[in-house]
């Protein structure tokens, strides 16, 4: 009998970002698809990684990582959310948000249990779930509002529930969950048997004055939440893949041993360079929200006027919009179309649901320079009005 890989990963197709790069890249297509910034971070980040490359340290660093960059990412709970952690036994160093995510679903979810998915939901979370073997349940939010209402949550949650998985604010929809919205999340997972992995890696890009609210701030949730962050987000450079979680030893203690046979540790060098940006360079993010919030605007103002529909974008690199008044083609064959035709690559929303989909909304990364985006927007209004007059 032929070999039998894990059916999870076979039947998977590459990610559409991968896929929508690669298609850009063919095509000559400005990429508003994969979220990643067309400007790197601070200088002083890379001129400190630099250093330690050249000068060490270059050997294996902790597995939990390197205690300067567990102190810098406590303070940094501590001075934005008023969380005290302790960095030798609240915090995990990983690579990237991804790894923190995939450990802490292997560490928290098991075979024979329960992880809810709020969809749309980013692409990793399913199939890690599916592989540790657990079970996976949704509640969908619905457009334009996408509230997340606590009583269609508490009807996902069963006695198996092992793991909800909680992104905000929420790639692809920009959604940053209020308050009540998420004291309803509590509500429901203190009566429950499942802890929260609180994918947080957008925080601090949240806009028009919104706070962002970590779950486990929340009463009763200290002990039933991790909080996936990721430095890539925060400073500018995905690249890195510096990323970590925060939460309770009882849970972080597990993600530590799945997180020591996934990677063991990252890179020192740059480990050092994420400690001095916690340290020294949070104006460079906080100064970053603004400057995205002034791309969100530009997007919103304009793409109306070629016939999207712009749904409300509260926080993250991406906006989102309908597209029933340009086409009736479904959101995959309208993204395939525009990258080919028009020179623009986009993600089609439908990736980031199991089924029942909506097929009529597309992604926008607006986390480029604002040159980019006025030459991106010039190209779609071209396109459209030529397309119009034929
Ligand atoms: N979670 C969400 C919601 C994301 O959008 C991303 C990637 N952009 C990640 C996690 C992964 O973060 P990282 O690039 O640090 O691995
Ligand atoms: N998180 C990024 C996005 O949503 C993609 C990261 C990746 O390609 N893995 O665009």
């Amino acid at each position: 009998m032929p070999h039998q890989p894990n059916p999870v990963f076979a039947s998977l197709p590459t990610t559409i970002f991968t896929h929508m790069s690669a298609l850009a890249v063919v095509h000559g297509a400005i990429n508003l698809g994969q979220g990643f910034p067309d400007e790197d971070g601070p200088l002083s980040i890379r001129e400190v990684a630099a250093r330690a490359l050249e000068n060490g340290p270059n050997q294996y660093p902790p597995l939990r990582g390197l205690p300067q960059l567990r102190k810098a990412i406590c303070a940094h709970a501590s001075r934005f959310y008023d969380l005290d952690f302790d960095p030798d036994r609240n915090v995990v160093v990983t690579s990237g948000g991804t790894e923190a995510l995939t450990a802490s679903i292997m560490a928290l979810a098991a075979p024979s249990g329960e992880v809810v998915l709020i969809e749309p939901a980013y692409d990793s979370y399913g199939p890690i779930a599916e592989a540790v073997g657990a079970r996976v349940r949704t509640v969908k939010l619905s457009p334009p509002d996408w509230r997340l209402n606590a009583e269609a949550l508490a009807a996902a949650i069963t006695p198996d529930t092992r793991v909800l998985m909680l992104n905000s604010p929420l790639n692809p929809i920009g959604r940053a969950f209020t308050r009540e919205e998420l004291e309803g999340v509590a509500r429901v997972l203190g009566r429950s048997n499942a802890v929260a992995v609180c994918d947080e890696v957008y925080e601090h890009l949240i806009f028009d004055g919104r706070e962002h609210i970590p779950l486990i701030t929340l009463h009763g949730m200290a002990e039933r939440v991790v909080r996936v962050g990721s430095a890539g987000k925060m400073f500018s450079l995905t690249g890195w893949k510096i990323g970590w979680v925060t939460g309770p030893p009882a849970l972080i203690d597990v993600v530590a041993k799945a997180h020591q046979f996934m990677t063991f540790t990252s890179s020192p060098a740059l480990q050092l360079g994420i400690a001095h940006a916690l340290e020294h360079e949070m104006d460079f993010t906080l100064n970053l929200t603004s400057r995205l919030q002034a791309n969100r605007d530009l997007l919103a103002e304009r793409l109306p006027k070629i016939g999207f529909e712009v749904l409300p974008c509260e926080g993250s690199y991406f906006l989102t919009a309908g597209i029933r008044g340009l086409t009736n083609e479904n959101d995959c064959a309208f993204c395939e179309r525009l990258v080919r035709e028009a020179g623009v690559a986009l993600i089609p929303l439908s990736v980031f649901f199991s089924r029942g989909t909506p097929d009529h909304l597309v992604r926008f990364a607006f986390c480029k320079k604002r040159e980019l985006l006025e030459t991106a927007l010039q190209r779609l209004e071209a396109y459209f009005a030529q397309r119009n007059r034929t």
